[in-house]
C-alpha cells in the first residue's frame, strides 16, 4: 500500500485531505512526493511561522532536544520559564498556562473564567458569551463556545453555560450578558475558520467598554490572529484594548505543538497548585522552539508583513473574479466568482499551495516569504481565480 491507501484505510476520516504527500521544503516552498515544488501560502495552517524547516528554529529545539526533551512539571526547566516572560513582557499579561493546542488553551481560558466568577460571584453565575461565526476548537466544551452549528450536529449535549450571538452586534452582546448573568465574552479579532472577518472596530470598543460597566472578562481566542500573524503581535492590539485572558497555539511553535494562555491581572491568580494541570504543557522543546518564534517577530518583521498585506490586497482587490478581499496581516480571504476548492486545484497544478475558509480562498503565507515568491504565488492565484470565474 502506498501513503494514499494506507492512509485511508487506517487513519481516521476526519480529513479532507489535498491529494498530495508533502516530503520535505525550505522556507516558503514545499516538496511533494514527485519532486513537485509549490510556494506555500497555508504555513500548516498559520503554523510554520517562518516556514518549514527553518534553520535558526531547528537550531533552537534541536539544542534543546540534545539537552533534555521532557521532564514533566514536577521540575522547573529555563524554556518553559524564559517564554512565559517574554509573552508577559510583550502582552501586558501577568502569567502563563501552557498546553499543547488550541483547544486546550480555549478549555483552559474557559475554566480560568469559571474559576474566577466562582470565587468572586458565586457558582450560579457561569455563562460565556460567544459570537455566531466563530471557531474555538473541537472538544466538547470549546465546541460549545463554537457559535456554528455545522460542528455541533451529532456530538449534543455538549458543556452548558454557552451563548452565542451575533458578532459586530453590541447590542446583542450586552443584552446576553444581562440577561444570563454573563462571566465572559470570547471572540476572535479576525475569525479564521468563519471566513476571515475582522471584527469592527467599533464593536472591539464596545466590548472594552461593557467590561468597564460589568466586569465581563474579556478573552481573546489568538489562537490563529496571533504571534504576528495580523501584522501585530496579537490581533488585539490592532484594536488597542487589553484582554483579560489572550489564548494562542499555532504560530507560536513555529511547526512543533504548543498552547498558551495568557491570563490578564484580574485572573492571574485563579490557578492554584492542583488546579489544572498538563503532562507534555510547558514542553521543553516546543517553548524553546516558540522563544526562537517570538524573539524574532520584532517590529521590523510586523511592518514587513503590513507591507505585504497590503501588497496583496492591492493585487487581488481589483483582479478579475474576485468579489472581495478581507482579513488583515498575512490573514487574508478571498471571495471569488469561481469555486474555491476548484481554484485551490488550478494553483496546486502550477505549483501554489493555499486554503479555503468557508467558501473563500484563505492565504497563511510564512511571515518572511520574500516578495519575489510571494508575487509569483499572487500571479499564479490571479490566473487560476479568474479562469474558474470564467468557467462559471
Ligand atoms: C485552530 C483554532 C483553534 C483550535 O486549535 P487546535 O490546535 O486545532 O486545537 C481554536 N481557535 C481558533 C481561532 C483557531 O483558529
Amino acid at each position: 500500500m502506498n501513503t494514499f491507501e494506507k492512509d485511508g484505510q487506517y487513519v481516521a476520516h476526519t480529513y479532507a485531505r489535498f491529494p498530495l504527500q508533502i516530503v520535505s521544503g525550505k522556507g516558503s516552498v514545499l516538496v511533494d512526493s514527485q519532486g513537485k515544488e509549490y510556494i506555500d501560502l497555508g504555513t500548516g495552517i498559520a503554523v510554520n511561522t517562518f516556514g518549514t524547516a527553518d534553520g535558526e528554529w531547528i537550531e533552537a529545539v534541536t539544542d534543546q532536544l540534545k539537552k533534555f526533551s521532557h521532564t514533566s512539571n514536577l521540575f522547573y526547566s529555563s524554556p518553559c520559564a524564559d517564554l512565559a516572560e517574554k509573552l508577559c513582557q510583550r502582552t501586558g499579561m501577568k502569567r502563563v498556562f501552557f498546553s499543547n493546542s488550541g483547544a486546550e488553551a480555549n478549555e483552559c481560558a474557559i475554566k480560568a473564567a469559571r474559576g474566577f466568577a466562582a470565587q468572586k460571584w458565586g457558582k450560579d453565575r457561569h455563562v460565556i458569551v460567544t459570537l455566531n461565526n466563530s471557531f474555538h476548537g473541537r472538544t466538547i466544551t470549546t465546541l460549545a463556545a463554537t457559535g456554528q452549528e455545522v460542528f455541533h450536529k451529532d456530538f449534543t449535549p455538549l458543556t452548558p453555560g454557552f451563548i452565542s450571538v451575533p458578532a459586530n452586534d453590541i447590542e446583542a452582546v450586552r443584552q446576553a450578558v444581562k440577561e444570563y448573568d454573563a462571566i465572559a465574552v470570547m471572540f476572535e479579532t479576525v475569525q479564521g475558520e468563519g471566513g476571515v472577518l475582522p471584527l469592527e472596530e467599533s464593536f472591539v470598543q464596545g466590548l472594552a467598554q461593557l467590561r468597564e460597566e460589568t466586569e465581563v472578562l474579556l478573552i481573546a481566542d489568538e489562537v490563529q490572529t496571533g504571534n504576528g500573524r495580523t501584522g501585530r503581535l496579537y490581533g488585539y492590539m490592532n484594536y488597542e484594548i487589553l484582554p483579560d485572558i489572550v489564548t494562542t497555539a499555532k504560530g507560536l511553535g513555529g511547526g512543533l505543538p504548543i498552547g498558551a494562555t495568557l491570563l490578564g491581572e484580574r485572573v492571574q491568580d485563579v490557578y492554584q497548585p492542583g488546579s489544572h494541570g498538563s503532562t507534555f504543557g510547558g514542553n521543553p522543546v516546543a517553548c524553546a522552539g516558540a522563544l526562537n518564534i517570538l524573539n524574532r517577530i520584532n517590529d521590523a518583521l510586523l511592518a514587513d508583513v503590513r507591507k505585504k498585506s497590503e501588497f496583496i490586497f492591492d493585487t487581488l482587490s481589483q483582479a478579475e473574479g474576485v468579489i472581495s478581499v478581507s482579513g488583515m496581516g498575512l490573514m487574508i480571504g478571498v471571495e471569488t466568482v469561481g469555486d474555491a476548492k476548484e481554484i485551490l486545484a488550478k494553483c496546486r497544478e502550477r505549483g501554489v499551495i493555499a486554503l479555503t475558509a468557508k467558501n473563500k480562498v484563505r492565504l497563511l503565507p510564512p511571515l518572511n516569504i520574500p516578495m519575489d515568491l510571494l508575487e509569483q504565488a499572487l500571479a499564479v492565484l490571479k490566473d487560476a481565480i479568474a479562469l474558474c470565474a470564467i468557467a462559471k
